[in-house]
């Protein structure tokens, strides 16, 4: 049987796949290619299609013998879906619709969620359990949350039982130098450090320091792609195991400042970095850490790779071979 990733070709999807086919699993990637790049598919079959074309998922689902489903495909920008949260509302809401449809349809119930730390919204306490409150404070959060609460009914009416894997910050490359992180534009923090450091960008925007923190900037919980990407296989197997329905958190349950991960990547890299203090990126909140203990007691997930000096070091592998990302490919 194979394991469905739709996303496949993004960046955390893409190590998703490479962890699948690691482990010797048949992958079908359904992917539209708007921020994904076909050569971050390291195996599978890919099909190219958007998961509102209804067409397209048949042929996908039709042509395969997939009993498991790991959703990556959406918009997954903070600040873009403040500004556009119908974007968000169409391709992460409707699109998970059309998806859970068509599981329904092929008789496929197991599901592997790519959520996020942003359906907590500012966090009551810290570190974040699941069972915590969720009030997004931006569009983003609360489309994911909105496709979590859909999962939940599908499993009530349907049966379709999911996993919903909330990531804290991603960051990192794949250790074989093949794949790594490469939006267009770029907005999160450690790659576009990184540009600085290559001498692309003039500096690095620090978006806000009057956060209620030592510091005063956003403190994030970041864990490496890959070590994201093993509790998606664990997630599955879970499942096939005859799971049930679970939420976890995927944190290294340790926060970094935007200031001190900009300390850290100069000294990763050697270089200057230049930073300039900017105001503050609406829907940001202050901290976001994880309590990931539910996922190592359940899952059985032991991030490896925790240091982030090592998830900034990685970074720098890939930015520095391919400085134009998947372009030098
Ligand atoms: N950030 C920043 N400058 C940038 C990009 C991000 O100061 O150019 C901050 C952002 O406000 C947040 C943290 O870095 O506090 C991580 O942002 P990112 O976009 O990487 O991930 P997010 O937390 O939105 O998932």
């Amino acid at each position: 049987m194979a394991v469905l990733v739709t996303g496949g070709a993004g960046y955390i999807g893409s190590h998703a796949v490479a962890a699948l086919l690691e482990r010797g699993e048949d992958v079908v990637v359904a992917d539209n290619l708007q921020q994904g790049h076909k050569d971050a598919v390291l195996g599978g079959k890919l099909y190219v299609g958007d998961l509102r074309d209804g067409d397209f998922l048949d042929q996908v689902f039709g042509g395969n013998a997939i009993d498991a489903v790991i959703h990556f495909a959406a918009n997954s920008l903070v600040g873009e879906s403040m500004k556009d949260p119908g974007k968000y509302y169409h391709n992460n809401v409707y699109g998970t619709l059309c998806l859970l449809e068509k599981m329904n349809k092929y008789g496929v119930n197991k599901i592997v969620f790519s959520s996020t730390a942003a359906t907590y919204g500012e966090p009551e306490s810290v570190p974040i359990d699941e069972l915590d409150r969720t009030l997004p404070t931006n569009a983003y959060g609360e489309t994911k949350l909105a496709m979590e609460k859909m999962m939940k009914w599908f499993d009530v009416a349907h049966g379709i039982k999911f996993v919903s894997l909330r990531y804290f910050n991603a960051a990192g490359a794949h250790e074989s130098g093949k794949i790594g992180e490469d939006h267009s534009p770029e907005t999160h923090l450690v790659p576009l450090v990184l540009q600085t450091a290559l001498g692309q960008r003039p500096h690095i925007s620090v978006f806000g320091d009057d956060y209620p923190t030592e510091d005063g900037t956003c403190i994030r919980d970041y864990i490496h792609v890959s070590d994201l990407a093993d509790a998606h296989v664990l997630a599955v197997e879970r499942l096939r195991k005859g799971g049930g329905s679970a939420v976890y958190n995927l944190g290294n349950g340790q926060g970094f400042s935007v200031k001190q991960v900009i300390g850290i990547a100069r000294a990763v890299t050697g270089k200057d970095i230049p930073a300039v203090v900017e105001s503050r990126r609406a829907g940001d909140p202050a901290v976001l850490v994880a309590s990931s203990k539910r996922a190592r007691d359940e899952l059985g997930w032991n991030p490896t790779r925790n240091k982030l000096e090592d998830i900034i070091g990685s970074a720098w592998a890939w930015h520095k071979a391919n400085p134009r990302g998947y372009n030098d490919k």
